[in-house]
């Protein structure tokens, strides 16, 4: 199979099966469903990124939502977490609608991608460091590809924060030593590209306002802007 473009990548990503907890728990869970989701076909494969080859700016979360991205096929959508982050790449100028429900919905992002350092759902959100490190590999074969155009990456959370460094440390770009802790705001130069550090846009941190959408607005704004992409000023 051709591996050389974002799109074969995407391909071969959607049929791994290297990790046993994570394969058998996305298709248990694409089996046994959400009431609410009963008479929907659920996706339960690993999860490509999602966005265009010439992204300038790329969003890395953590992993799959169960009955979110695992249920509909692409990133943060179908979840609480996508109605908050596509608001605001919405607002932002960043997407061309503020919904993301299901993959044939007809979204589509500028300039930006979003994928995640584990590409298949993992029990209670976790993924163990094994299987972070067995996925792995596919972000930094997606980094290569962005690389031409990639000047700017925000990291949503810890997990992606600590999963990202390295792999674009392996894709060439320059990391610092030590390596930079995760904050929110935290902001670190990797040669030609700017990291950023933004909470995730859990429901735990979006209810308890530990990340409002104006937090994650500015944030967003920064990178974008630091990436070269166009964004309306603060209203
Ligand atoms: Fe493959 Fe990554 Fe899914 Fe593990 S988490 S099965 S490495 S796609």
């Amino acid at each position: 199979m051709d591996t050389s473009g974002l799109a074969a990548l995407d391909e071969r990503i959607a049929d791994c099966r290297a990790c046993p907890r994570l394969v058998a728990w996305r298709e248990e869970t694409a089996r046994a469903k959400r009431p609410a989701f009963a008479d929907q076909a659920y996706w339960g494969r690993p999860v490509p990124g999602f966005g265009p080859p010439d992204a300038r700016l790329l969003i890395v979360g953590l992993a799959p939502a169960a009955h979110g991205a695992n249920r509909t096929g692409r990133m943060f959508t179908g979840d609480r977490s996508g109605d908050v982050l596509y608001e605001a790449l919405y607002d932002l100028g960043l997407a061309s609608q503020p919904t993301a429900v299901h993959a044939d919905d007809g979204l589509e992002l500028y300039g930006v991608r979003i994928t995640a350092p584990v590409h298949c759902a993992p029990p209670a959100n976790k993924p163990t460091p094994g299987e972070r490190d067995a996925c792995r590999p596919w972000l930094v074969r997606e980094l290569e590809l962005l690389r031409p155009t990639l000047r700017a990456a925000v990291a949503l959370g810890a997990f992606g924060w600590q999963a990202a460094l390295p792999a674009f440390g392996q894709a060439g770009w320059t990391t610092p030593r030590p390596r930079p802790a995760f904050a929110h705001g935290a902001r670190v130069l990797l040669g030609d590209l700017d990291l950023f550090g933004c909470f995730h846009p859990s429901q735990r941190n979006t209810f308890t306002g530990r990340l409002t959408p104006a937090m994650l607005r500015d944030v967003l704004r920064t990178a974008a802007r630091t990436a070269g992409l166009p964004t309306p000023a603060p209203g």
